[in-house]
């Protein structure tokens, strides 16, 4: 059974008493006490024996010293002092007061590795580790190790850090983990990725998880959305980034089944690559060849394309009809597929310009659409869709093609939803076109209807906006 232990990060003993109280009237199981947070520790330690079990954890100052204040602490309550591996003061202690922790900032190592690290540690108390998690590898390596421990049952504790590793502390009762540490406020995290002491409580211990692949992940907005739909909802869940590099995108179906996790989307560049990986593919993720969203089924990992659903709404909300419209995809990417699957069916004249104009012309072939060279484009279009990442933030501050072919008549659509005003949208505007849209309606109904797949509810879109413009702030 896994604790929820709370993190007290407080300046003195009178912050320390209050910080505790808040913690256990929030439902902290157990309390790890930061005695380094402490300017100068305090001769009262009396806030350890606080009701439940504490743990004392001191980094600093030098080991004759802490062994002092170690002793002070269990003689005041303490249940645990945490003591790093590398410590002389490890093996000073009887060995059920001990956690013995070791850190590692950069990376996760394999699990035999990990399996050597807890042995080591296990000589000298209850053995804690914590590893940076870095993409798929790193948190099937947490999951095999947690097993093997598992089976000895004896009491660890294993977190995965880092953003990627925030699914480790979610399901850290699977893992088997003795406690999930958890910040009593979101500012006072002592460790990447922790998560609130009310977030934990909220999910309990079985919470759905749904997650966005893709790399980098650095600019989605997706976990806010996403989350404040799943609370919205009442339904306890939650949705975190596992970013996943090429070579590794393999490894995500096992990720999925392992951690339980009823769905994930998928981002740049993995839409197409994902599919060999699904045991099926809807129709509609079909005619795109491109895949956004993965629904975990009891027959097996499907595939899904709701970005396809996202650009009708958005084209609808700006009365853009492509029934018969000349149309131009910018891009030859998974989203250029998902606007020709949809602009196709739509009845629209559809051609493709793409940096690299040989991928516009296999997609152009695919769609029975016409490829055109970048500098060949004309002021031809009624609707122009940019489904490429130039302009959008972290990414090159530009256009992907030239301000000439714009006309009074067309509506400009980008992908793009941060920034707002990409620099194809201004110059769209400054040019006088009949309407402008970026990638945020989009970005809100393909989350929606992929909320749908993996819930079956339909999630309160205004509070999705909200989310999404708080993020934007
Ligand atoms: P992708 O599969 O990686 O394709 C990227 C496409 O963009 C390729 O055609 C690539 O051309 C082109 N490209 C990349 N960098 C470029 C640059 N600096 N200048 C010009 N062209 C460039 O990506 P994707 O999944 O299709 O996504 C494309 C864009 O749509 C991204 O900005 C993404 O954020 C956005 N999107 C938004 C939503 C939404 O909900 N709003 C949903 C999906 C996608 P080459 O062939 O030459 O490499």
């Amino acid at each position: 059974m896994t604790a929820n232990c709370a993190v007290i990060v407080a300046k003195d003993e009178g912050e320390a008493w209050t910080l505790a109280k808040e913690a256990i009237l929030k439902g902290a199981e157990a309390l790890e006490f930061r005695l380094d947070s402490f300017p100068v520790i305090p001769a009262d330690l009396s806030f350890l024996a606080c009701g439940v079990p504490s743990i004392a954890t001191l980094r600093s100052p030098l080991d004759e010293e802490r062994k002092d204040i170690f002793l002070r602490a269990l003689a005041s309550g303490a249940k645990y002092i945490d003591i790093e591996s590398d410590s002389v003061l490890r093996n000073r202690f009887p060995k059920e007061q001990v956690i013995c922790s070791y850190h590692d900032f950069e990376k996760t190592p394999a699990e035999d590795e990990i399996l050597a690290i807890f042995n080591d540690l296990r000589s000298s108390g209850i053995p804690k580790a914590a590893f940076m998690v870095r993409g798929p590898a790193d948190l099937l390596a947490v999951w095999s190790a947690a097993s093997v421990l598992r089976e000895k049952g004896a009491p660890f504790i294993l977190i995965g850090m880092g953003a990627a590793g925030e699914v480790t502390r979610i399901r850290s009762s699977d893992l088997g983990s003795m406690l999930n540490y958890c910040a009593l406020r979101p500012e006072l995290a002592s460790a990447p990725g922790q998560i609130t002491l009310e977030e934990a409580e909220r999910l309990g211990t079985d919470p759905q998880v749904a997650a966005v692949t893709g790399y980098p992940l650095t600019h989605t907005f997706s976990p806010e959305i996403h989350n404040a739909a799943f609370k919205a909802a009442k339904i306890r869940g939650r949705y975190v980034k596992i970013p996943s590099a090429p070579e590794e995108l393999l490894l995500i179906p096992e990720v999925i089944r392992k951690y339980r996790i009823i769905g994930m989307n998928v981002t740049i560049p993995h839409k197409e690559s994902v599919i060999p990986f699904l045991k099926r593919i809807d129709p509609l993720a079909e005619s795109a060849g491109a895949v956004n969203t993965i629904r975990n089924s009891p027959a097996g990992l499907e595939g899904y394309n709701t970005d396809i659903l996202g650009i009708a709404a958005s084209l609808a909300s700006v009365d853009a009809d492509p029934k018969g419209a000349e149309a131009l995809i910018i891009g030859a990417g998974g989203a250029a597929k998902a606007a020709a699957a949809y602009l196709k069916a739509a009845g629209a004249h559809i051609s493709i310009a793409n940096r690299t104009f040989a991928r516009a012309e296999t997609l152009a072939e695919l769609f029975g659409a016409r490829s055109v060279k970048i500098e060949d484009l004309k002021p031809a279009y009624t609707i122009i869709l940019n489904a490429t990442p130039a302009g959008m933030s972290g990414f090159e501050h530009c256009s992907p093609v030239p301000h000439t072919i714009f006309t009074k008549d067309t509506v400009v659509m980008d992908m793009i939803y941060d920034p707002e005003v990409t620099p194809l949208l201004a110059a769209a505007k400054a040019a006088g076109v009949r309407a402008c849209i970026n990638g945020k309606t989009m970005l809100i109904e393909q989350a929606a209807a992929s909320f749908t797949l993996w819930t079956g509810i339909t999630p309160d879109r205004a509070v999705m906006r909200k989310a999404f413009e708080a993020r934007a702030a």
